[in-house]
This record gives C-alpha cells, structure tokens and sequence, in this order.
C-alpha cells in the first residue's frame, strides 16, 4: 500500500484529497496544525469506510516539528511514496499594511512548509528511485492578485521551486508537479461576501466556484501513474478565470 501524506489534510482542499486517496486505497497520513479535532474525526470517518487514514499533527513551518512528523511516519509505515503540499495560509491586505510578521508567517506556511517536508520526504524517495510531490499554488500566483501581494509571491515561488525541484529529481524517478486552483469554496474564503462570490461567478467562463472535490481530482491525477510522464507542470483548475 502507497503512503500519501497531505499537509493540512484537516479541512477544505487537503480533506478532500484525504477522502479521494483513501478511496482509491492509499494509507493516507493527514497532517494538521490547528485543527486537531477535524483531522482525526476525519481519519475516523474513513477508517469506518474500512480505508487507511491516520492524522500527525505538526506546523509545517516548524523544522522540528516537521522532522518529528516525518521521524514517526517512517517508523510506523517506513516512509512517504507521494507528497501533497497543501498546507497554506491566505490574507488580504493593502501591501502597505502588511508586516513584516505578516510577510515571514506567509512564506513561513507556503514555502518554508513546502521546502521543509520535500527536505524531509527525499531522502527515502531518492532511495526507492521513485515518488512524487504535488504542490498547491494559486492562479494568484500565476497572475498576481490586488491586496494579497505576500501571498501571490509565496505562491509564484511554488511555481519556481516546483519547476526547479523536478529538474532535479526527475533522474531519480521522481516527479514535482503543482496545482494552481481558481477560487474554491473552502474557509479560505469564508470573508468573501455574497455579492464578492457572485462576481467571481459572473467573470469565470464557466460561471462557477470551484469545489475542493474537484481540486483533489487534478491533484490526483498529476500525484498518481495517471500521469507518470508529467513532471513540472503547473494546472490551473480555474474555471476559465486564467487561461
Ligand atoms: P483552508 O480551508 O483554509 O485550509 C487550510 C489548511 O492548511 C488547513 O487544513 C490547515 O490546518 C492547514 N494549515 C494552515 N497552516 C498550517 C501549518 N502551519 N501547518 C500545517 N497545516 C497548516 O484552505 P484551502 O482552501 O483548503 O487551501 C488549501 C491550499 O490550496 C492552500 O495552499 C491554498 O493556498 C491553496 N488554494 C486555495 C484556494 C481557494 O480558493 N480556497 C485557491 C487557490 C489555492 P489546521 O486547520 O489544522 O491548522
């Protein structure tokens, strides 16, 4: 059986492509940072469905805490076959008003986070010549947003380090891929109004928002055999929004 760790796998995008792994029959281990509660009614719930889901809790931007995640997984089940980056954090703010501590907490969750869990899964892939990592980015990183200036950079430097990373890895037998969705309907926009939502809907060609459902889907795909002659790409589910 495969081993698929997701970061924050606890609620919206991660939970799931929790759900879509541990259905296709992959032992899936949930990390989750401030939700504890969520991720193991998760993993509870899957386990009732007679699927492999265990939670490990840890703040991705944390090197200990990440190298301890990584130090139990190995013992338990020997290592990570396929790593999901999801992890992340959002925020909306004239660049003017963002702090310093706003910037480094940013790139602290959405590329340090990355940067210390590939750090830690490697080794054992590099080992085995095969695995594959998929990242999550943001159309926002791939055309910038107003008033989400740190977060739109932390997410063009996925795009850079998932491009980088596979040219790397890819002798090995290991592929680097990223997802950059459009707006989905997760917590992450839960300060979006109505009226926000619907002008989104009215700009996407195909009128729509996005459901974590149908992220995990393009995830799966680009983690999965489904695609083992992709490396280094970027999809963008978006509705049409980027193109
Ligand atoms: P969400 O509903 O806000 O969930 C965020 C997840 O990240 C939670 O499970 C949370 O876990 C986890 N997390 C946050 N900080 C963490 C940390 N320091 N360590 C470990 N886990 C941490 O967000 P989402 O919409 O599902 O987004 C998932 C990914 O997709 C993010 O990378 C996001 O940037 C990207 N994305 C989202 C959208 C969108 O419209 N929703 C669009 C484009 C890209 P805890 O609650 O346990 O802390």
């Amino acid at each position: 059986m495969k081993n698929v760790l997701i970061t924050g796998a606890s609620r919206g995008i991660g939970a799931a492509c929790a759900k879509k792994f541990a259905e296709k029959g992959f032992r899936v281990l949930a990390n989750y940072h401030a939700s504890p509660e969520r991720a193991k009614a998760l993993c509870a719930s899957l386990q009732n469905l007679g699927q492999e889901a265990i939670a490990f809790g840890a703040d991705v931007s944390d090197s200990c805490q990440v190298r301890q995640m990584f130090e139990s997984i190995e013992n338990r089940f020997g290592g990570v076959d396929i790593l999901i980056n999801n992890a992340g954090i959002a925020q909306q703010k004239l660049f003017t008003d963002i702090t310093e501590q706003d910037w480094d907490r940013m790139f602290g969750v959405n590329i340090k986070g990355m940067y210390l869990c590939c750090r830690q899964a490697l080794p054992y892939m590099i080992h085995k010549k095969s695995g594959s990592i998929v990242n999550l980015s943001s159309m926002w990183g791939i055309t910038g947003a107003s008033c989400e200036v740190h977060y739109s950079a932390s997410k063009a430097a996925v795009i850079g380090f998932t491009r980088a990373l596979a040219k790397e890895v890819g002798p090995s037998g290991i592929r680097v891929n990223c997802v950059a969705p459009g707006a989905v309907d997760t917590d992450m926009n839960a300060t979006l109004t109505e009226e926000d939502l619907a002008l989104l809907r009215e700009e996407t060609p195909l009128g729509a928002i996005g459901k974590p459902e149908e992220i995990a889907e393009s995830v799966f795909f680009l983690a999965t055999d489904l695609s083992r002659f992709t490396t280094g790409q970027i999809l963008s589910p978006n509705g049409g929004l980027v193109i």
